[in-house]
């Protein structure tokens, strides 16, 4: 079996979840290449996978520099289509970009079928089956497979040889160039700036105060309203699923709302209708889906919005980005502007909340949990140490909540977990830190360890 595995390397290193979906390809195939688009110094970061067996392709050319998730797809589709292949390995998403979105629009590119979020692959008679979040899942092959992280990449033998890397530009490719780099990315950003949003004065307590605290705090009831877009609006908006209407109310005159149905019959409404605007919500469903939608229209796809504003015509969207405490303002010159938005998942009370401080104490946080009769949630920390399942995940790559009372636990304070709580009318901090980030979003703060 041919296995095809695609690769980033981020910051001269192997994405992670890239990893991952090399080391699956490995135990499944002798017959195993590496494809990664970027510049040249990559070689560096791909020549020790050689070492593994492998043979790696890099596909370099300066008019790929800047391409956004749509150019970079159909890029590596012109590539893969003179190549052989059964099975193509992505992983889930790469730590940098995060948005989860080139594996989907490559298997829509290549026309072949896609199973997402596999946390084990396996392959034979022609069908690749994998463990997937939402169950077992297959597909006849050739098919596009993205990987969690569950493999972990061997190290080469002491044996083994370092191999040649294979590099081809656009000349031999012959991709439109119209459709490369950054002048072919329809997402373009417009601003970074700082991240202030979800600031809040932290008064600091003793921890014996916390629970009369509390009892305090949801006797008073005070439910605040998040702050929410009050500018000029766009005529009509279509917002794909119930949980993102809210959200496109704020901006638009008009909600259409789309039933979640295949990507095949969002993408035939959408050529019929011609929206301006289309919104997901960026959920697991959404995530898989509207990047299917996208590849199909050749439209752009801002990954996991926290914000969205307009002029009355264009779609203004805000997402943290570069590590977290910057935040880029985007814009889609294609039509649709497409989204995928965080949105509230849930409505809790209050939510005791642990992060990798408390790994080795979680019976202490769930007992804290059932005194307060609280729903229990994690930072991407926690969850990635598989201390607690990934729905419980709050963040950017997790749930939205909005309690009367968030309590965080051994948790720093990224703006990727932060960007998640906004909405909650008390957050209370607990970390021994002082100097922790979370402080600065917390209404109240325990410097003491858990
Ligand atoms: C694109 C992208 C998306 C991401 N998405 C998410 C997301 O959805 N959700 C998310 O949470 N993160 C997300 N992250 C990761 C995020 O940047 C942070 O790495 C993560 O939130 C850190 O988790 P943490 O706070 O649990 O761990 P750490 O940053 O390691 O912090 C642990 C904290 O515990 C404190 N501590 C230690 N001992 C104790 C004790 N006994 N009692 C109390 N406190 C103690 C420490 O002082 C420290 O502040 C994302 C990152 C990227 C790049």
């Amino acid at each position: 079996m041919k296995i095809l595995v695609c690769v980033k390397v981020v910051k001269g290193e192997l994405n992670p979840f890239d990893e991952s979906a090399l080391e699956c390809a490995l135990q499944l195939s002798d017959d195993v290449t590496v494809v990664s688009m970027g510049p040249k110094v990559c070689e560096n970061a791909l020549k020790p996978l050689t070492r593994l067996g492998a043979k790696v392709i890099l596909i370099s050319d300066n008019c790929f520099a800047g391409a956004d998730t749509l150019a970079t797809s159909y890029i590596l589709s012109t590539a893969i289509k003179e190549m052989d292949y059964d099975l193509i390995l992505c992983g889930r998403q790469s730590i940098d970009g995060d948005t989860a979105q080139v594996g989907p629009m490559l298997s829509q590119m290549l026309g072949i079928p896609l199973i997402t979020n596999a946390l084990e692959i396996q392959a034979n008679d022609g069908i690749v089956f994998a463990t997937t979040r939402l169950g077992e899942e297959r597909a006849e092959l050739p098919a596009l497979v993205t990987a969690e992280r569950g493999y972990v990449l061997r190290f080469p033998s002491i044996f083994s040889k370092v191999g040649e890397v294979k590099i081809l530009d656009n000349q031999v490719l012959g991709c439109d160039v119209q459709k490369c780099g950054l002048s072919g990315s329809p997402t373009k950003v417009l601003e970074t700036f700082e991240n202030e949003r979800g600031r809040r004065k932290c008064k600091f307590i003793q921890m014996d105060e916390l629970l009369p605290l509390v009892d305090e705090l949801i006797n008073q009831n005070n439910v605040e309203t998040q702050k929410t877009y009050d500018g000029t609006k766009l005529k009509s908006v279509w917002a794909v699923g119930e949980e993102v209407c809210e959200k496109a109310k704020e901006i638009a005159e008009e909600v259409i709302l789309i039933e979640k149905s295949s990507p095949q019959i969002i993408y035939e409404k959408a050529v019929a209708k011609k929206p301006d605007v289309i919104l997901w919500n960026a959920d697991f469903w959404g995530r898989r889906n509207a990047p299917i939608v996208a590849a199909m229209l050749s439209t752009g796809l801002c990954a996991d919005c926290t914000m969205l504003e307009t002029d009355g015509e264009n779609l203004i969207m805000y997402r943290p980005a570069q590590g977290g405490n910057i935040t880029a303002k985007i814009r889609c010159v294609t039509k649709p502007q497409m989204a995928t938005v965080r949105t509230k998942s849930d409505s809790f009370d209050i939510i005791v909340s642990g992060g990798k401080g408390v790994a080795d104490k979680i019976d202490k946080l769930n007992e804290l949990a059932e005194k307060l009769g609280a729903e229990i949630g994690a930072s991407r920390g926690l969850v990635d140490m598989n201390k607690l399942p990934y729905d419980k995940q709050i963040g950017l790559t997790g749930k939205t909540v909005s309690p009367k009372i968030y309590i965080a636990v051994g948790i720093s304070g990224a703006i990727h977990h932060t960007c998640a709580i906004e909405g909650s009318t008390t957050v209370i901090a607990i970390n021994p830190d002082k100097n922790a980030r979370i402080f600065d979003y917390a209404d109240f703060g325990i410097v003491e360890n858990f």
